[in-house]
């Protein structure tokens, strides 16, 4: 790490306070100001001014291969910037912004040679609360380039961050619960195949049932990642779940083993590291699918920033694995069979929201000739979901009342 990298963190931390000592309300969206913004050359490099409504959090970096500059705010609201920003330059070939995470937003700048990071700065108008962020790039220097690219893990963001990562939802008692489920699989990729059933279909089928008994109960409001027999990447399942605020993420599945005596019910939280092999196995051959069909996953990882994620991780994981526990008592309780050591994780993308409780269910194994009965089983299946119906009540419940504890 360079040391010129190590001055303007620290700058950055010195900065970023400033903000936070000038501006009102954090908590508000910026807008973005396009016609008082530009990005332009300046010398051998290129300058960038935005004008935002307010002061907000931010920092800069700049990364590698190929060589873009980040910015990323808590928050702005981009709507119609893409098009409105001037661009005088070509050393800047491109331009992309949008939402990382709810409460961050972010903006990627596609440079077109090594142009190294010089200075960033922040000026809040003390009187109108308007907002300037003044960043510089100078030359192009492959070297110094590439020795300071990378996301910054300095004192600064990392610091700053357990009150910067958004709350949830302030919610009473008896706000409906936001649940998205996640029929496994879709379109190119059918899932498991046996016998002529598809895993992709009965996935839906049950995800649709499921929603019908969630409505019918009252207090949830359901949304599915996918309506029909089409193809949805793992990361935009995710991003549909934040998208309309979920509280709780169900991904159900009912994929093939090849031992075939394999059977019942089991529930899969989020691990670095899998439980057992057939759990890795599972986790791999869903990231397969996206691969498969196309998806770049190159890069997934800058999306968002590993340190924020971990920290809204810690917040939710036990949530996650309380809901999961819950789960596997009430399919006990309901008469569900379940599989051998019915808890389980692994690595699955489709369980990496940082801030909602996600888990995988394995509603059995099609590749086992009981669980395929069960699940092509009308009345069978009215059974499960009467069961998750009930899980998920009971752990709304306990996950509320804990959180109005913790607020005390
Ligand atoms: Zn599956």
């Amino acid at each position: 790490m360079g040391s010129s990298l190590l001055k303007w963190l620290g700058a950055l931390v010195a900065l970023w306070l400033g903000a936070m000592a000038q501006a009102q309300d954090f908590t508000a969206v910026a807008r973005l100001d396009h016609a008082q913004s530009v990005i332009r050359e300046r010398g051998a490099g290129v300058e960038l001014r935005l004008a935002l409504s307010q002061g907000v959090p931010w920092r800069v970096f700049t990364l590698a291969a190929p060589e873009r500059l980040v910015l990323d705010f808590r928050e702005v609201d981009w709507q119609g910037a893409g098009a409105a920003l001037a661009v005088e330059t070509d050393r800047v070939r491109g331009l992309r912004m949008g939402q990382i995470r709810p409460g961050w937003s972010r903006m990627v700048v596609d440079l077109a040679g090594p142009h190294v990071f010089e200075q960033a700065a922040m000026e809040v108008d003390a009187q109108s609360g308007t907002a300037l962020l003044h960043v510089r790039l100078g030359a192009e220097d492959a070297a110094r380039f590439s020795a300071t690219a990378g996301v910054p893990e300095g004192p600064g963001w990392e610091g700053a961050a357990p009150s910067a990562v958004p709350a949830p939802p302030e919610r009473d008692g008896t706000a409906p619960l936001r649940v998205m489920i996640d029929p496994g699989h879709g379109g190119i990729d059918p899932g498991a195949e046996v016998d002529g059933i598809a895993e992709k279909d009965l996935m839906l089928v049950l995800a649709r049932e499921l929603r019908e008994a969630l409505l019918r109960a009252g207090g949830f409001e359901v949304w599915l990642t996918r309506e029909g027999d089409e193809f949805v990447s793992l990361e935009g399942r995710v991003a549909q779940a934040h998208r309309v605020g979920a509280e709780v993420f169900l991904s159900l599945h009912a994929d093939a083993l090849s031992d075939l005596r394999a059977r019942g019910a089991s529930i899969y939280t989020l691990a670095d590291s899998a439980s057992d092999e057939a759990s890795a196995a599972l986790a791999e051959r869903h990231d397969r699918a996206d691969i498969l069909a196309g998806v770049d996953l190159r890069g997934t990882d800058d999306v968002v920033a590993d340190v924020l994620m971990d920290l809204a991780r810690q917040e939710t994981q036990p949530r996650a694995e309380a809901l999961a526990q819950t789960l596997i008592e009430s399919f006990r309780a309901g008469g569900i069979p379940l599989l051998s050591r019915p808890m389980r994780h692994a690595g699955f993308s489709v369980l990496k929201a940082p801030d909602i409780p996600s888990v995988l269910i394995e509603t059995g194994f099609l590749s086992n000739a009981r669980d395929r009965r069960h699940l092509s089983d009308p009345a069978w299946r009215a059974e499960l979901v009467a069961v998750l119906t009930g899980a998920l009540r009971t752990w709304q419940r306990a996950d509320r009342a804990r959180a109005a504890l913790l607020r005390q």
